[in-house]
C-alpha cells in the first residue's frame, strides 16, 4: 500500500498583478515563498477568469525574453497567440498546452488570438515557470504544442471525474509533454462526490492547486478559488473527496538540488550568469521579433 502524502500547507494569492495589459493575475508561488519545497517549479501565474470586451487591439505581453527555465501556459477558457524571435509561432485553445522550453534564450510575444480579440469572452490561464537543471539551461530552445486531441485522458468514474495526463505517467498512460527532470503535470476534473486516489511517484515535491471547486484532504476542507496545497515529498498517494464539481491543477516533479539566481525573465545558478543573459539579450544574441504591419 501506498504510504500518504501529508498536506503541510494551504495558501492563497499573495500577489495580483497584470502581465502586459493582456493577464490579470493572482501569483500564488512566489508571492508564497515555497523554495525548495516546490523546486522543480519557479512561478504559477493564474490568469482570470476575466472577461474582455471585444476589441481591435491584441492585448498581452509584448516582446520579451526567457533564459534557463521553462514556461507551461495552460489554456482553460479564451486563446493566446505568440511568435518568437526564431520564427516559430501558434495558437493556444482552450484544453490545449505549450511547453516552452527556453534554454538559451528565447525572445517571444504572447498575444490575444486574433479571433479571440475580436469576439471578446472569457480569459482563463495558467503559465506554470519549471526550472531547468545546470546542465540544460544553455540546451537549444525547443516547443512542445500539444492540442487538447493530443493529451491523454482518462475517465475516472461514470459521473463523468476525468484526468488529463499533460505530463509524466498516470497509471500506465505516458502524458503529452517530453520534460528534462522527472516531472508529472495533470488536469484534474472531479464531480461532486468523487473520491479519487491520486498516485505520485517517490521522492516528488507536489502541490493541487484548486482553480475552483470544493475537495476535501486528511479531513480539511479547501474550497473557493485559486488555493494552493502544498504536501510532503514523503509518500506517494493523496486522497482527494470532492464536495463540488472541482477543477484541479496537479504538479509534482523531482527537485532541482541548484543555487536559483533569478533577475527577471532569467533563472540561471549564478549572479555572473545572470549578467552574461541580460548582455547577451541586449546584444541581440537571442534574437528580436521582426515587426508586424498592425
Ligand atoms: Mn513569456
Amino acid at each position: 500500500m501506498n504510504k500518504p502524502k501529508r498536506l503541510l500547507r494551504v495558501v492563497e494569492s499573495q500577489s495580483a498583478y497584470w502581465v502586459g495589459d493582456g493577464f490579470p493575475v493572482r501569483n500564488l508561488f512566489p508571492s508564497n515563498p515555497l523554495g525548495a519545497d516546490i523546486s522543480p517549479f519557479l512561478m504559477l501565474d493564474y490568469a482570470g477568469p476575466h472577461e474582455f470586451a471585444p476589441s481591435d487591439k491584441a492585448r498581452g505581453g509584448g516582446e520579451h525574453p526567457h533564459r534557463g527555465f521553462e514556461t507551461v501556459s495552460i489554456a482553460y477558457q479564451g486563446s493566446v497567440g505568440h511568435r518568437d524571435s526564431a520564427g516559430n509561432a501558434g495558437v493556444i485553445r482552450p484544453g490545449d498546452v505549450q511547453w516552452m522550453t527556453a534554454a538559451s534564450g528565447v525572445v517571444h510575444e504572447e498575444l490575444h488570438e486574433a479571433d479571440f480579440v475580436k469576439r471578446g469572452g472569457v480569459l482563463e490561464m495558467i503559465q506554470l515557470w519549471v526550472n531547468l537543471p545546470r546542465s540544460h539551461k544553455m540546451s537549444a530552445p525547443r516547443y512542445q504544442s500539444l492540442t487538447s486531441a493530443n493529451i491523454p485522458n482518462a475517465k475516472l468514474d461514470e459521473q463523468g471525474s476525468e484526468i488529463r495526463i499533460i505530463a509524466g505517467n498516470w497509471n500506465d498512460h505516458p502524458g503529452g509533454a517530453q520534460t528534462v527532470t522527472p516531472i508529472e503535470l495533470y488536469d484534474l476534473r472531479l464531480k461532486k462526490g468523487a473520491h479519487f486516489d491520486l498516485k505520485i511517484p517517490a521522492a516528488m515535491n507536489t502541490a493541487l492547486f484548486l482553480l475552483k471547486g470544493a475537495i476535501s484532504i486528511e479531513g480539511k476542507s479547501i474550497e473557493g478559488e485559486a488555493k494552493l496545497a502544498l504536501f510532503s515529498m514523503t509518500g506517494e498517494s493523496i486522497m482527494i473527496g470532492a464536495q463540488a464539481d472541482s477543477t484541479i491543477l496537479v504538479l509534482a516533479g523531482e527537485p532541482i538540488d541548484e543555487p536559483v539566481a533569478q533577475m527577471g525573465p532569467f533563472v540561471m545558478n549564478s549572479r555572473p550568469e545572470l549578467l552574461q543573459a541580460v548582455e547577451d539579450y541586449r546584444s541581440g544574441k537571442m534574437g528580436h521579433l521582426t515587426p508586424t504591419p498592425r
